[in-house]
């Protein structure tokens, strides 16, 4: 039985040839092609405390696809493993990295009591965490057990709860980019057409921090119709956020050093936080982390407040072969974001396969829109 019928504005693509590429020039409806790399770690994120010789380090890096969705309850975690140690709160810190990880630790350190701080990446622009699509589920990890599932359950519903404190604006310092969001995701197991997903929402449907997903019908007005279960969740408007980290650390003066460490000798402070991302597999000599590649289109949709809703789906087109395990995936992010790739162990390098691949995501989405 169906429980919804629901209009959609499509995502327009009518403007949009997946042939034209060939002159290596961008349409004019497309505003950029973006390149970007998740660090997976096989075993999922390190997040532990170690000694070494004077230097307590603590690691905090290799969180896959979920980074933003791990976020706020992996530096926590970070946080309580390192005051277990009874630091003075006067103690030097270095931070390395300015993503998400990197920024929300040295706020979180700030905000009790620790004043001595230092931010030290190699770039503080263009980086991992500035190319997130936003969707807030704990997706594209290399998992092996149980336990490490309930980990990063553990971590991600203390992520969800503090987004619903933003959210619900009780947060006491951050307050921007949470919005609740209706997710699309396929069900069955057609030859064609959408199929059966793994949303990396059930956890928290289990939990009760969701709602139970509903059966029902989206259409696009266009003839265009799918037969989809709705889940809601949050979506991040990551450049929003990554401001506001910005700012409220410029207002606190915590200092930040552009620099590459190639070893953790280099810094003088005896406790540092090592939030290099795939960074940590040169830095700290870690070869369970890997790239893992989201090629992603960023669109000129004209009113972007009419496409507030995810698409998150394992879909099949025509054009597809039986065997490929392909995502329409949309997301609201600046004037729509499509993609995304899920490619292990590619660092995006091979221009003519990241291309294949942009013509790929054009076709079938032109196919699941009717655009
Ligand atoms: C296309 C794409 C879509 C995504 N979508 C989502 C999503 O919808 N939801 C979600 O939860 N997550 C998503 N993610 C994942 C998320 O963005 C990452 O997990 C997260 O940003 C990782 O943050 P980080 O701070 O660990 O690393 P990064 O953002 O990569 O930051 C690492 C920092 O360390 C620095 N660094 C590295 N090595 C060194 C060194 N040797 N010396 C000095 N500095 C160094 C870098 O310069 C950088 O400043 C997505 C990722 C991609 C690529």
């Amino acid at each position: 039985m169906l429980n919804f019928h629901t209009q959609l504005t499509p995502v327009d693509l009518s403007a949009l040839d997946p042939d034209s590429f060939a002159t290596g020039t961008l349409p004019d409806s497309l505003a950029g092609i973006d390149i970007g790399i998740r660090p997976c770690r096989s075993n999922g994120p390190n997040i532990s405390a170690v000694e070494s010789g004077q230097k307590l380090l603590i690691h905090n890096y290799g969180h896959g696809g979920a980074g933003w969705s791990l976020s706020h309850g992996s530096v926590l975690h970070a946080l309580s493993l390192f005051e277990d140690r009874h630091c003075r709160r006067s103690s030097p810190i270095t931070i390395i990295g300015a993503g998400v990880m990197g920024l929300l630790t040295s706020l979180y350190l700030y905000e009790r009591g620790y004043r001595n701080l230092e931010i030290v990446a190699r770039e503080f622009e263009g980086i991992t965490s500035c190319r997130s699509t936003g969707y807030y589920a704990p997706l594209a990890m290399s998992l092996n057990s149980d336990k490490q599932q309930a980990f990063i359950n553990d971590i991600g519903f203390t992520t969800f709860t503090t987004f619903q404190a933003i959210q619900q604006g009780s947060h006491p310092l951050f307050k921007v980019g949470i919005s609740p969001v209706n997710v699309y995701a396929g069900t069955g197991d057609h030859s064609e057409g959408t199929l059966e997903t793994q949303t990396g929402l059930e956890p928290y449907v289990a939990k009760g921090l969701l709602p139970e997903p509903e059966l029902g019908e989206i259409d696009f007005g266009n003839g265009q119709k799918h037969v989809m279960r709705r889940f809601q969740t949050y979506f991040m408007n990551t450049p929003d956020i990554m401001a506001e980290l910005t700012s409220l650390l410029n207002q606190r003066g915590i200092r930040r050093t552009q620099k590459n460490i190639n070893e953790f000798s280099e810094i003088n402070s005896d406790i540092i936080f090592n939030c290099s991302g795939i960074g940590a597999r040169l830095l700290n000599h870690d070869n369970n982390i890997h790239p893992n590649l989201g090629v992603l289109l960023l669109l000129k949709q004209p009113i972007i407040e009419q496409l507030h809703y995810i698409i998150y789906t394992r879909y099949r087109s025509p054009w597809s072969a039986p065997t490929e395990d392909n995502y329409i995936y949309f997301m609201p992010r600046g004037n729509g974001l499509l993609g995304a790739t899920f490619i292990p162990f590619n660092e995006g390098t091979d221009e003519a396969e990241n291309m294949k691949q942009v013509r790929r995501i054009i076709l079938e989405n032109k196919a699941f829109f009717g655009t």
